[in-house]
Order: structure tokens, then C-alpha cells, then sequence
């Protein structure tokens, strides 16, 4: 068996990507279906902090079709039918993306994750949200749920870095982060971690160690790495206008993020590695490229440097 077979790292991907974690799980094709479940965030409504991450516009995060208004069911059917005909997914996980997926009461989170895992075809539910928001009672309520379905929780961390944490606004650290991860692990379910790559004053030495970080969290399963970009009504679009935040290049981008992955440990899975939103509201960076174009960007780059994801990881 080649080290790709023994560390799931796919020998054409060079990573061990998501999909086919969970192909491998599953031994099907699985999509993620986002859905709009009308919650806030407490970053934006005044209980952890005010006015929201400097890059959080929500609209950039979502497909037009989910909106809260619709109901969860409507969503996911319309999100199931699109991922059938355009990808032939045969089974689904229910996203629920935007803003903050575990703020509100337990028995309203239980409710609505109830409601998308009773609907045929759909095998478990991917959940994101703040270190910073996960009460003791909603843990207990994925645990429970997690017996019998998939479940992932995605935790937002975006910078290893306090210092940019409190630049951009997030309204909590990266204790909050690691506590979040302490308490969630070994509960039976997934856990995702999100990151940033481009903040203003960030060196790309210090990004690529919180590879390092992410691997000394054995609860941590997958990542979500971006670009950090600008879109329209965000202080981050403001500050782009006033000289105050200089994107990153497409090549300085692929070639950090390249750093990373080769310094990430093979076990835990690639869910994206790109940021992207609606050309109508994308201020910067504009590199005018499709979504798989940036994914395969990052991938050509580990195998122009004949690497893969964990290369540099010493056991
Ligand atoms: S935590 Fe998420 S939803 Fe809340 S302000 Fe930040 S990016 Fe927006």
C-alpha cells in the first residue's frame, strides 16, 4: 500500500479531500445542501459585540435560494435537486451556514435539526458556529443526535493570532477556540475548523504554524481554509477603499496555502480551500477565476512542488 493509501491522501488530489472522506464513509456521492434557519449572531446583536466581523457580510456566504423565509424543507428540497441534476449526489448533509447555528434554545436547535434529518435522503447535518457560542446543552443535543446520523460542527477560528482576532473583531480568542474544541471532541461527532489567510499585517511564517495547532487538536477532523476577501457593506470594503487592506495575490494565496497543507497532519480532511462570493457585490481580491479553478490552483501548486498534504508533518 502507497503512503497516499495508508494516510487517505487521494494520489491525484494530493490531500485528503472531504468528498472523498466522506465517499469513503459513505461509499456514495454526498453533497452539502446550505439552508438559511433565520438565526443572528451574537457578534452582530450586541451580546458578545457589536457591528460583526469586519468581513461578514452574509450574503457573500449563501446561495439566493436559501433564505429564511423559505421553509428549511422548501430549501432543501430546491438545494437537493440542484446537487442531483448538477453532480448526481445521492444522499445529503444539511449545512446550516449563516450566522451563528447554535444560538438560540435548545429545544428551538433540536426542532430545526430534527426537521432536516427526518427529510429522505439526508444523513446528517453539518452545524456551523462560534467557539464562543456552544452551550453544555446544545453539545449534549449533537452528541444524542450523532448516535444515529453524520454530524459535523464547524467552528469558526479564522486567525491563530489574538492580535488579529481583535483587529478583525471576532469577539473571541484563540482559548475560546481550543477550549470550544476541548469540550466538543470525543462526543462522536466531526468537528471542522474555519481559517483565514490574508488579514492585514498577517506574515505567512506565522499563518502556516497554526498548522501545527490545528494538529495537536485531535478532536479537529477537517478544515475550511480561504483567502480573506472584500464584499460590499463590510468595514473590510471600507478599509480596501481607504488604502488600509491590500489583498493578497492569487500566487502569494496558493503558494502559502501550499505551505500549509504540506504542514498539516493527512488526517484531517480538505472541505475548501477558496473564499467566493457573487461578482455583484466581490470588491477584492478580483482574481477572476471560477471556484474549481482556485481549488485546482492550490492542488497544482502541491503537485507542481511534487509534495502532498502533511509532507513536512514529523511524527
Ligand atoms: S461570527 Fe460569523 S456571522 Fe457573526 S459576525 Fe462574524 S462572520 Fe458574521
Amino acid at each position: 500500500m502507497s503512503i497516499f493509501e495508508t494516510q487517505h491522501i487521494h494520489p491525484e488530489l494530493r490531500i485528503n479531500s472531504y468528498g472523498h472522506y466522506l465517499r469513503r464513509r459513505f461509499g456514495c456521492r454526498v453533497s452539502k445542501v446550505n439552508v438559511d434557519a433565520g438565526f443572528t449572531c451574537p457578534n452582530r446583536d450586541g451580546s458578545k459585540g457589536i457591528g460583526g466581523c469586519i468581513y461578514c457580510n452574509n450574503v457573500s456566504f449563501s446561495p439566493r435560494d436559501t433564505q429564511a423565509e423559505i421553509s428549511l424543507e422548501d430549501q432543501l428540497a430546491s438545494g437537493m435537486a440542484y446537487h442531483r441534476t448538477r453532480l448526481g449526489s445521492q444522499k445529503f448533509i444539511v449545512y446550516f451556514q449563516k450566522y451563528t447555528n447554535t444560538y438560540a434554545s435548545v429545544e428551538h436547535l433540536a426542532d430545526l435539526y430534527q426537521r432536516a434529518l427526518a427529510v429522505p435522503d439526508v444523513l446528517g447535518i453539518s452545524v456551523g458556529t462560534r467557539p464562543d457560542c456552544l452551550t453544555d446543552e446544545a453539545l449534549d443535543l449533537l452528541s444524542r443526535l450523532a448516535r444515529q446520523h453524520y454530524v459535523c460542527l464547524e467552528l469558526g477560528l479564522q486567525s491563530t493570532d489574538d492580535a488579529i482576532l481583535e483587529r478583525i473583531n471576532r469577539g473571541h480568542s484563540l482559548e475560546d477556540f481550543i477550549a470550544a474544541v476541548g469540550r466538543a471532541s470525543s462526543r462522536g461527532f466531526d468537528i471542522c475548523a474555519h481559517l483565514i489567510y490574508g488579514f492585514p499585517g498577517e506574515q505567512p511564517g506565522e499563518f502556516v504554524k497554526g498548522a501545527d495547532l490545528l494538529n495537536s487538536l485531535p478532536g479537529i477532523s477537517s478544515l475550511k481554509l480561504h483567502q480573506l476577501h472584500a464584499v460590499e457593506g463590510t468595514e473590510l470594503a471600507a478599509m480596501y477603499r481607504r488604502g488600509e487592506f491590500s489583498p493578497l495575490t492569487l500566487e502569494q494565496y496558493v503558494s502559502t496555502a501550499a505551505d500549509f497543507l504540506e504542514r498539516l497532519a493527512p488526517r484531517v480532511s480538505i472541505q475548501r480551500l477558496y473564499g467566493s462570493s457573487p461578482l455583484e457585490i466581490r470588491v477584492a481580491p478580483q482574481w477572476g477565476l471560477k471556484n474549481n479553478q482556485m481549488w485546482y490552483a492550490v492542488l497544482n501548486e502541491l503537485r507542481r512542488r511534487g509534495s502532498w498534504q502533511g509532507i513536512s508533518v514529523k511524527e
